[in-house]
């Protein structure tokens, strides 16, 4: 970077030679990192990242080696027992060693599976959390992940399990009842199934969806359907991973919250999505 900030004055952590930390990197734009993660890049020999970190990111690394351990659904790529094991043989070279991964390392992202294999390698380790796509993706498309006026719960969801289908062992019937708002990861290979499986479980047809794939990167697209439309919806854009599905009211709030929009010009759509007869309230 050419304007480095300058960190506050705290007691930063050192990453020591032979350490390893895990590091979430956010879900794309690279001013969603933590002045932790910046830190961490600042002192690292070696970073081993993701598929979904952007390049940018690596830039401020650059004394360091960068080594590309991506897993992307369905294309060949690194075997995640080999990419922990090369994280415990890089830190027992004495590497300080940054992990760093596509939005938080614990969410959907086999963080812990990681960080686990490093411990019982005896390996000191440090987890630096990041934005989620499913929080920091939905506010980049003006989708607020709770709303008082919508919802008192909101629940994460995986499209995949490991075995790369839909997850058997998920209980869609009590997801589907559970909790009026439903963030998918992952979950555009089986959008057909998820969508089924919700109308099934009772979930209206009509409901609000919204699909954003590439969230906080300048790629960012983002389609409002509803739970009946969203697979012929999806497959008429042209849309590709990495997607996070929003199933719920809260995507009524991007007509009037779609920041990027307006600030492209584009005025809210409607003041009261949600028909409670006040738009702006102060209580
Ligand atoms: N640990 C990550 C999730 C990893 S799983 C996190 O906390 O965000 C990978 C999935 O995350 C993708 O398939 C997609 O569903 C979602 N994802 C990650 N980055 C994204 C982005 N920029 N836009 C949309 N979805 C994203």
């Amino acid at each position: 970077m050419k304007t480095e900030p300058t960190l506050p004055a705290h007691n930063w952590p050192t990453l020591e030679k032979g350490w390893v930390w895990l590091c979430g990197a956010g879900p794309g734009d690279p001013g969603l990192l933590t002045l932790h993660a910046l830190n961490a890049l600042r002192q690292a020999d070696v970073v081993v990242y993701d598929a979904l970190v952007q390049e940018d990111i690596l830039s401020w690394a650059p004394q360091a080696e960068h080594v590309y351990a991506g897993k992307r659904g369905g294309k060949p790529s690194a075997k995640q027992r080999d990419i922990s094991l090369q994280l415990v043989d890089l830190a027992r070279e004495g590497k300080r060693v940054l992990r760093l991964k596509g939005g938080d390392p614990f969410v959907f992202g086999r963080g812990g599976e990681e960080a686990q294999t490093l411990v019982q390698h005896g390996i000191p380790v440090r987890i630096i959390p990041g934005i989620s796509a499913g929080i920091g993706g939905l506010a980049y498309a003006g989708i607020p992940v709770t709303h008082r006026d919508v919802n008192q719960s909101v629940t994460f969801v995986t499209g995949h399990d490991q075995s790369g289908d839909t997850p058997s062992s998920l209980d869609w019937e009590s997801i589907s009842k559970g909790s009026q708002v439903l963030v998918v990861y992952m979950g555009m290979k089986h959008i057909a199934q998820i969508a089924q499986k919700l109308i099934s479980a009772g979930r209206s047809a009509n409901e609000p969806v919204a699909v954003v794939t590439n969230a906080t990167t300048p790629h960012q697209q983002v389609l409002e359907t509803t739970l009946g439309t969203v697979v012929e919806d999806v497959a008429a854009s042209g849309m590709e991973p990495p997607a996070i599905f929003c199933f719920g009211r809260s995507v009524l709030m991007r007509q009037v919250l779609d920041w990027q929009g307006q600030a492209a010009g584009i005025a809210p759509r409607d003041l009261d999505p949600l028909g409670r007869g006040r738009p702006a309230e102060s209580a």
